[in-house]
């Protein structure tokens, strides 16, 4: 933004408005030196006759500012505290307007005026795409850290919660559990010959069959029920506030509809089941592992029994 012979102006109005008077003196800086520090009160600002100076918004340059350029004019305007500092570039020479003088030139010099209101909004544009472009990364960054976080939580071929997360969601419950005096229950499922349905129709098949389990078992929990998968074909389920006789019911639920559900491959279709074992958290217990381990047990107390069933611990 040029307007090379400001100063001189500047100088001639102010000579001319003191009758003749003693010129506008001028105040000299050293590169490196403060000349407006932010949050300071300002009563002056400067035109700059010679030298660079920065315009410094938390730290960053916000603009450069040559000479017939202002600086410190805002406060002026505004009354308010100055909102950037500036900094000398190189050595500098300035010529300080007061408040009382700025007032003055604006009403006899009109395009000092807009001059000083082209240079504010130059740095409002300036502000305003720095803001844009800092709000842009940040929601951009934010937006992958969900992602990656979501990722980092998700087992990637059913959606579901992988063995991690199922974890951790386990530690919220039981201590969520603890704190509330509140029943819990556990169960794992595993899928019954599971192999065979690989050998048969392949992995693909296989795949898409676990997938459709955790569709079937997500429909029959409900909201705040977690289901994870915590091996190949083996889920777990956390039921809160449940205990071990609805637990069962649930479980006895997800193992009807997965028996009941016909599917389809390559034009031929299979039916498949489910083995479920269900057990109580114990209140005290610190951690969701000895319950998983119960559950566990009464799984291969199901798959003993002839699969396709739901067995709860100590049965
Ligand atoms: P059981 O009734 O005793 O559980 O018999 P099963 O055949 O289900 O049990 P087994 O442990 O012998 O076999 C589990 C199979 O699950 C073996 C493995 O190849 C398969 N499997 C594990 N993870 C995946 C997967 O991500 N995709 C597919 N398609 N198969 C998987
Ligand atoms: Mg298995
Ligand atoms: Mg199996």
């Amino acid at each position: 933004m040029a307007y090379d012979d400001l100063s001189r102006v500047l100088a001639d109005e102010m000579h001319r408005r003191r009758d003749g008077g003693p010129s506008p003196s001028t105040v000299n800086k050293a590169s490196g030196e403060t000349v407006i520090r932010a949050g300071g009160t300002g009563e002056t600002m400067f035109v700059i006759q010679v030298g660079e100076a920065e315009i410094l918004n938390d730290g960053l340059v916000l603009d450069v500012v040559g000479p017939g350029g202002v600086v410190g004019e805002m406060a002026l305007v505004d009354g308010s505290l100055r909102s950037a500092t500036v900094r000398a570039r190189t050595d500098l020479r300035l010529m300080p307007i007061s408040k009382a003088d700025f007032g003055l030139l604006i009403r006899s010099r009109p395009e000092f005026g807009l001059y000083v209101m082209k240079v504010m909004s130059l740095r409002l544009r300036l502000m305003n795409t720095r803001l844009g472009n800092a709000i842009e990364d940040i929601s951009a960054r934010q937006e992958i850290e969900r992602e990656l976080r979501a990722m980092a939580a998700r087992d990637p071929l059913t959606g579901t919660s992988n063995r991690k997360h199922f974890a951790e969601m386990g530690a919220i419950e039981v201590e969520r559990s603890q704190r509330h005096g509140r029943e819990l229950s556990i169960a794992m499922l595993d899928v019954d010959h599971f192999k065979v349905v690989n050998d048969t129709y392949g992995h693909a098949c296989g795949d898409s069959v676990l997938r459709s389990i955790v569709e079937a078992a997500q429909d029959e929990l409900r909201t705040g029920d977690i289901l994870g998968r915590v091996g190949g074909e083996e889920f777990a389920f956390l039921m809160p506030e449940t205990g071990i006789t609805a637990g069962l019911a649930i479980a006895e639920r997800i193992r009807q509809r997965i028996a009941g559900q016909t599917l389809a491959w390559d034009g031929k279709t299979f039916e498949l089941t489910a083995s479920i074992g269900v057990a109580a958290w114990n209140p005290g217990e610190p951690t969701v592992d000895p319950a998983l381990a119960r559950a566990d047990e009464s799984l291969y107390a199901a798959k003993d029994q002839g699969r396709n069933r739901v067995v709860a611990y100590g049965n």
